[in-house]
């Protein structure tokens, strides 16, 4: 096998992971959540999910039947010896696993209106890419959204004067309308920016960092918790059927703004929220950060 080969299955055998095994932050969440919903609808839900999660693990077969359309959000070192081949790795990565986890077939061709059959289609793996200088590494994460959650969010650039109350007003709107189409407990992505287009991308950069992490900034630490806390009054409980929480948390990345506009973005995460992240070196070894001591 060379070494092309090698990185294929490495990332195929990622992606198969990934489909049947959420992330330790997210597992550890909803365990504490579970410990709080001890009542009614909410308890027998928490219940199912967990006993869905052990079956996943036991019959290797995804956590839901959606296994989402593949987003690939890559750090790519300049030195990574690889480069050049890896959006073609990540793309058979994506056609092997289809096969194999086995993935539903989620990319439909714009116009043509044809399911493609692989998951592999025109721009579809989504890939994302950050340069890294100097770099010999290369960190993907993946993230598997899927049409309930993730993919349904919005973006908009408000009035000037509608302020930080337009941002949590459009987030109220949005969690009150499609929050239970995203299987709460849901973790929240919310990007500001002065566009559109970047506070979208900053919502689903949100989504990729851990549940109970908060934002270095003060001040957006404490927009997220209010955010959390007012989301949880609403009362959506897991499953949307009611209970004491609705959210996992609330998670906001920035980017600085032109002064006449503050855009928002919103990415709503269900709580089968399949992100993974690998940290791969030149001589191929990794580390699958999200998933403490699993070997591929
Ligand atoms: S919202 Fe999440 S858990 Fe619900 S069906 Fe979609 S992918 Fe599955």
């Amino acid at each position: 096998m060379d070494n092309k080969e090698q990185l294929i299955s490495l990332l195929s055998a990622f992606i198969c992971h990934a489909s049947s095994h959420l992330p330790d932050d997210v597992l550890k969440r909803l365990g504490e959540m579970r410990e709080i919903e001890k009542e009614g609808f909410a308890a027998t839900i928490y219940e199912a999910m967990f006993e869905n999660m052990k079956l996943a693990d036991e019959l290797k077969r995804p956590s839901c039947q959606d296994t989402g359309v593949l987003q690939f959000f890559v750090k790519a070192g300049t030195k990574f010896p690889y480069l050049d081949d890896l959006a073609d790795v990540l793309r058979e990565a994506t056609i092997k696993a289809t096969k194999e986890a086995p993935l539903r077939h989620n990319a439909v061709e714009v116009f043509e209106e044809k399911n493609t059959g692989n998951n592999v289609g025109h721009r579809i793996p989504w890939i994302d890419w950050e340069i890294v200088p100097g770099s010999s590494d290369v960190e993907i994460y993946l993230y598997m959204a899927g049409g309930g959650c993730s993919l349904p969010g919005f973006s908009k650039v408000l009035m000037p004067l509608e302020g930080y109350e337009g941002i949590i007003k459009a987030v109220f709107d949005q969690m009150t309308s499609y929050g239970v189409n995203a299987c709460p407990p849901c973790l929240v992505g919310i990007g500001i920016a002065g566009s559109a287009e970047v506070a979208a991308k900053l919502s689903k950069k949100a989504l990729l960092r851990p549940v109970g992490s908060h934002n270095p900034n003060p001040r957006a630490k404490m927009m997220e918790e209010e955010i959390e806390n007012g989301l949880n009054k609403i009362g959506l409980g897991p499953g949307g059927l009611g209970g004491k929480l609705s959210v996992m948390g609330v998670n906001i990345e920035q980017a600085a703004r032109h002064p006449a506009t503050l855009a928002v973005g919103m990415n709503t995460a269900c709580w089968a929220h399949r992100r993974a992240g690998i940290k791969i070196s030149s001589d191929l070894s990794y580390d699958l950060f999200t998933h403490k001591g699993v070997t591929l």
